[in-house]
């Protein structure tokens, strides 16, 4: 069984994390915190599911019994919650601010001191309690305890106003911390907006209001203008221009009419559109999208796992660093002053939460996520930000990658007493079941050219082989339409020719009955792409195709590309890519999804682009561009980069502040205050660092 909550009152990333790991050791129980989402989701292994999930509950509110578990489905309920607590914990901040700075002109000495100690209790209850709670489960690294033992120690030295404000601007921090989560939360949730809850049913007269899954194939829906499209669609009656940036990030609007099939997601500009529905709410575009977007800001990176376990080291090593500072001078007579190592040894732990690096990196892979499916890519998941960074190898599939995949016919060419027509017409017959961008495009120039409608009553027996051609039997004879070595495999005596363009070869009962030259044009977008990818200092750029070697190496040499690997079956395009992989490359792999789902699978690096819609293609691919530009990639690897950087910046950062910081304490030149705006502010400025992976 699987279950999703949303925890409230989790106050900090070490906590999440302890919790995390403290609800893994239930048995049959997996579990997940997202502290950036504040989701927690969980596997359940076991025939009573329901009294595991009572104790996982148990657990949780022993851990801490302030966090709520709310249902995951009640979003407006959270928000509400969530937006209460932050106001309360303002007012108490503030409250806690004034009283502090009235303390100061009160000139009775133990009144003063009450009035701290109420401050404190103000400001600080929640973390004692909290640490009290954990000190009781067994559980003391923790950030909770840390900030406790600092402050009550402060008081115990007469440091009474550092005491106050070092939970003080704890809280502050804590409260500003949110905010910026908050924010990039907010856009990816804006994000996931894109779905039109209801549909307009049309039965011919009436128009009525429904859900979703109220709607099967089909049926009629209107759309109005500036309404999403609520499921995938083909129109059946106006004219109107579509918005579809929410899917491809680009605020392109592409004029629709009837017979086009509109995206769910896109929103209607214009005018009324009757359309029939052509897939389901689980099969249409907005949902996949939104599921894959929701699914990427779950699975964590590999830094990010890293960072866990180093957090569970440095906390350790600080506080025995702390009680050594605080024992060892102090026992030899010439440093015999207690109380000033003690102050030493506390102002040590205000700075051992190594919260910053815990919430950060998280959170930048968060940001990264959100912004690059604001811009019509989505990327599966923190890992393959990771990766995307490291790559310096980009193959490019070559038909409908890097062409428009749109081919015209140049020529056509009938042997002996066969006609052209002949050709043409048997050709188009060959081709009338397949999916390959060759297919669409030779039946669209037949039905432009002849007016004929094809029918499939003549075609049977029929059978597509991947990067070779298609065998059938059409008007009764058996037929092959193909490259030249798929005919010369069975057996066809012909004659090769070399042409500008791919040449389908067509053989009829074993007989050559002649060919059609198809020429394919380059997208605009390619050269820029090439440009691009060079800039960034991708080393090898390849393409990698099923095509015969001169229409290959022509494109290559029109983009500057020098690696041309031509002829290829799918299995050899894998070839292609695990040899890269093998020698050390860390390798792209950039298709359109048609016979090029083994090389995307295989690569570092699966990138799948163009139309959407091919379902493999989305499945195999690690990252998906929604439009049909080559040059995404190398924005893609650019962002993955610096999303990359600030990760970096954000853990050299932090921890070397807080290093220097160390020392300072350690040799007696930094006091409680310097601790406490150190430990909070890096805090800060590794958050709003990490929110910068959101700008384009
Ligand atoms: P690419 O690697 O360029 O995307 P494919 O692997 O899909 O191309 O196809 C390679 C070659 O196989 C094509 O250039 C064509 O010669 C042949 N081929 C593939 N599918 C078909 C088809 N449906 N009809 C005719 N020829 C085909
Ligand atoms: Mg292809």
């Amino acid at each position: 069984m699987d279950y999703k909550f949303k925890l409230l009152k989790i106050h900090c990333a070490g906590c999440a994390l302890a919790l995390e790991q403290n609800l893994n050791q239930i048995e049959s129980v997996q579990v997940e915190i997202n502290f950036v989402t504040k989701i927690l989701k969980l596997h359940i292994d076991s025939d009573e599911p329901e009294q595991i999930l009572s104790k996982v509950k148990d657990t949780i509110h022993l851990f801490d019994h302030s966090i709520e578990i709310l249902d995951y489905e009640d979003e407006e309920d959270i928000a509400r919650r969530e937006k209460q607590e932050r106001e309360f914990n303002i007012f108490k901040l503030t409250l806690a601010f004034i009283v502090l700075i009235l303390n100061y002109f009160v000139s009775i000495t133990w009144l003063k001191v009450i009035i701290y100690l109420a401050d404190y209790i103000l400001v600080s209850y929640k973390v004692l309690i909290s640490a009290g709670r954990n000190i009781l489960n067994g559980k003391i690294f923790d950030e909770n305890f840390l900030m406790s033992i600092a402050s009550i120690g402060a008081f115990i030295i007469g440091e009474y106003v550092e005491a106050v404000a070092v939970m003080f601007l704890y809280g502050v921090g804590a409260i500003l911390e949110d905010l910026a989560v908050q924010k990039s939360r907010r856009t990816i949730s804006a994000l996931l907006e894109i779905k039109q809850p209801y549909a307009n049913l049309f039965d011919g007269e009436n128009e009525i209001k429904v859900s979703l899954d109220k709607l099967s194939i089909g049926d009629l829906i209107r759309i109005k203008p500036g309404e999403r499209v609520p499921l995938d669609s083909v129109i059946v009656e106006g004219t109107s221009y579509l918005d579809m940036s929410a899917l491809t990030g680009e605020s392109l609007e592409k004029i629709v009419t009837v017979g086009d099939k509109i995206l769910s997601g896109s929103i209607n500009g214009a005018s009324v559109l009757l359309a029939k529905v052509e897939k389901l709410e689980a099969d249409s575009t907005v949902s996949k999208i939104v599921d894959l977007v929701e699914k990427a800001t779950e699975a964590k990176a590999k830094s990010e796992k890293t960072i866990s376990k180093f957090s569970s080291i440095y906390t350790p090593v600080v506080i025995v660093l702390a009680f050594l500072i605080m024992i060892v001078p102090p026992s030899f007579s010439a440093f015999r002053n207690f109380s000033e190592y003690a102050y030493r040894a506390l102002c040590f732990l205000v700075v051992s939460c190594p919260c910053a690096l815990v919430i950060s990196v998280p959170l930048t892979y968060f940001a990264s996520i959100g912004s690059f499916a604001r811009n019509g890519i989505v990327v599966k998941g923190a890992t393959f930000v990771e990766e995307l960074a490291k790559v310096d190898t980009v193959i490019f599939d070559k038909t409908g990658t890097i062409t428009e995949g749109n081919f015209e016919i140049t020529e056509i060419y009938a042997y002996g007493e066969h006609t052209k027509e002949e050709v043409l017409e048997t050709i188009a017959y060959a081709e009338s079941f397949s999916n390959h961008r060759i297919a669409k495009s030779v039946l669209e120039k037949y039905s432009d050219k002849t007016k004929k409608q094809i029918n499939s009553a003549w075609v049977s027996d029929y059978s597509e082989i991947a990067g070779k051609g298609i065998k059938a039997n059409i008007f009764m004879q058996s037929t092959i339409v193909g490259n030249a070595k798929f005919l010369k495999e069975n057996g066809v005596h012909f004659f090769e020719v070399t042409k500008n363009g791919t040449v389908l070869y067509l053989a009829v009962e074993g007989e050559f009955i002649g060919y059609i030259v198809i020429e394919d044009t380059i997208k605009k977008d390619s050269a820029n792409a090439v440009g691009k990818l060079k800039k960034l200092g991708i080393k090898d750029i390849s393409i990698c195709s099923g095509d015969e070697e001169n229409a290959v190496k022509a494109i290559g040499k029109k983009l500057g590309i020098q690696n041309c690997y031509f002829g290829l079956l799918p299995e050899d395009k894998v070839l292609v890519v695990t040899d890269k992989v093998q020698s050390g490359q860390k390798v792209a792999f950039v298709g359109d999804g048609i016979n090029d789902a083994p090389p995307l699978a295989n690569s570092n690096v699966g990138i799948s682009m163009g139309k959407l819609g091919t379902d493999i293609a989305v499945e195999a691919s690690d990252v998906v561009i929604m439009t049909d530009e080559p040059s995404k990639v190398a924005y893609a690897i650019k962002k993955a980069k610096k999303t990359h950087r600030i990760v970096l910046q954000n853990i050299i950062g932090s921890i070397g502040i807080k290093a220097l910081i160390l020392i300072l304490i350690g040799f007696g030149f930094s006091g409680m205050w310097l601790a406490v705006f150190a430990d909070v502010g890096v805090n800060l400025l590794a958050v709003l660092n990490s929110l910068r992976a959101m700008l384009k």
